[in-house]
């Protein structure tokens, strides 16, 4: 029992223990690479606009400082505690040393349903959030960036309240910036197109033309849209979406264009009625080539693994698959290629990290360089899961999380223990 105990953290545990047995990782070595270094709990004030007040519990956990500064994004949503956090945070460790980053991985949130506040609750509710981080946090200590819930706006108003503090601006404090705010050419879709483009990896791999096939995508937001919507344009029919008011279906492939038109008007998928509604968790099962789940944790259990019904498990979403999923995916991986989380939704820390370079230097460079390079790390993390899975006859999650566990206690062992 740790203070980080609960459902998601048991889950990050237990899946680094089935890669330090792999590795062969001693017992008085594993604690060392699992356990968080830091976390900090925060209670956030506003005024609501009704004249009361209200308090949110904020967190962030950073896992560890030996590769450079910890990096990881910033959730709000009624999840959020501090084991969500550390689980999160984790997992950035292992992704950020599996695509090469100079990184260790944080997570930060707000356990808040932001829709239910005005923009300018929001906004007061931001502010106090970065307010209290700024002992915490820094350039070169912890770099803060979006997920669930927050976005670019958010990002710029952390980005004004930390520099306001230091009495100039300082950009490089958090990724997912508006462009006109210090942000990157290509940040914001850089997830959702990572995800694509590890697809047409795998497709390549399994030697499917991508074009023609189908695909269902669950979650709408940044990741899912921007997903299917390269998907869409790679001559794939995406046949289903969710989000959290519901799903759509259409045998003959959805106009995703026009769904993302719709949901910046209207916040979300409700109301685009056209198709047939079905119930969000069903579409999981649906049958297709290409199965994204973009949207919250372990919505892949047991009992649904085995009847998945894809051929590319591509995992946008951050832990989408429990452990015990992962024993049946893993029987069953010459019938589903598994893209793991880690290397799938990475796209969009290997851009945050171009960001704060760009930032860093005060030199930005054009969206081709940024997708190209982008690209170029996918390819090269994506080849080496795929010649690890095949040298030792593991599944693509096991290799995937091997190379990062050993970069970060390669790392750890090379520099030693201080004092
Ligand atoms: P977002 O807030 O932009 O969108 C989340 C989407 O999921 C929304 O459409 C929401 O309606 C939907 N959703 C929520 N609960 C759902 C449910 N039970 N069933 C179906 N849909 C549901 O968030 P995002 O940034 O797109 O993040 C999605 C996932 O991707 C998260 O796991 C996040 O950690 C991960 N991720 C995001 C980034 C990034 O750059 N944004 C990078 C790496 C990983």
């Amino acid at each position: 029992m740790t203070a980080y105990s609960g459902p998601v953290f048991d889950m990050a545990v237990k899946q680094f223990d089935v890669i330090a047995d792999y590795l062969s990782i001693p017992d008085d070595a594993r604690a060392r690479l699992l356990m968080p270094k830091r976390a900090v709990a925060v209670s956030c004030p506003i005024h609501r606009d009704d004249g009361t007040t209200a308090v949110f519990q904020g967190y962030r956990v950073q896992h560890h400082l030996t590769l450079g500064p910890t990096k990881g994004g910033t959730r709000f949503a009624t999840s959020v505690d501090l084991g969500e956090i550390a689980a999160l945070a984790i997992w950035m460790s292992w992704k950020c040393a599996l695509v090469g980053l100079p990184y260790g991985g944080a997570k930060g949130g707000i356990n808040v349903e932001p829709l239910s506040l005005s923009r300018r609750e929001l906004e007061a509710l931001s502010r106090r959030y970065m307010q209290e981080m700024i002992p915490f946090v820094g350039p070169h200590t912890d770099v803060m960036a979006p997920d669930m819930g927050t976005n670019e706006q958010i990002m710029a108003w952390f980005m004004d309240t930390y520099s306001m503090y230091q009495g100039q601006t300082v950009t490089e404090i958090v990724t997912g910036k508006p462009v006109s705010a210090g942000g990157t050419l290509g940040r914001r879709e850089a997830t959702g197109r990572g995800v694509a483009h590890l697809v047409r990896r795998a497709a390549d791999e399994l030697n499917i033309r991508l074009s023609g096939t189908t695909a269902v995508v669950q979650g709408f937001g940044n990741v899912g849209s921007i997903a299917a919507l390269e998907l869409h344009n790679n001559g794939v029919k995406v046949i289903a979406v969710s989000d959290h008011t519901g799903a759509l279906y259409r045998p003959g492939g959805l106009n995703i264009p026009k769904l993302i038109e719709h949901v910046a008007v209207r916040g979300s998928l409700e109301g685009y009625s056209n198709e047939v509604d079905l119930d969000p968790a069903g579409i999981l099962s649906l049958p297709c080539d290409v199965l994204v789940p973009a949207a919250v944790e372990r919505v892949i259990d047991a009992k649904l693994a085995s009847t998945l019904r894809c051929r590319i498990l591509a995992e946008g979403a951050n832990g989408p698959t429990t452990p015990e999923a992962d024993q049946i995916l893993e029987k069953r991986r010459d019938e589903i290629f598994l893209i793991p989380d880690i290397l799938c939704n990475s796209g969009g820390v290997v851009v945050s990290y171009f960001e704060w370079v760009q930032d860093l230097q005060r030199f930005f460079w054009e969206e081709e360089e940024v997708m190209r390079r982008e690209y170029q790390v996918l390819d090269r993390a994506f080849e080496q899961v795929q010649a690890r899975s095949r040298k030792d006859n593991v599944f693509n999650r096991t290799a995937a999380m091997a190379i990062g566990v050993e970069r970060v206690r390669g790392a750890k062992e090379t520099r030693g223990l201080f004092p």
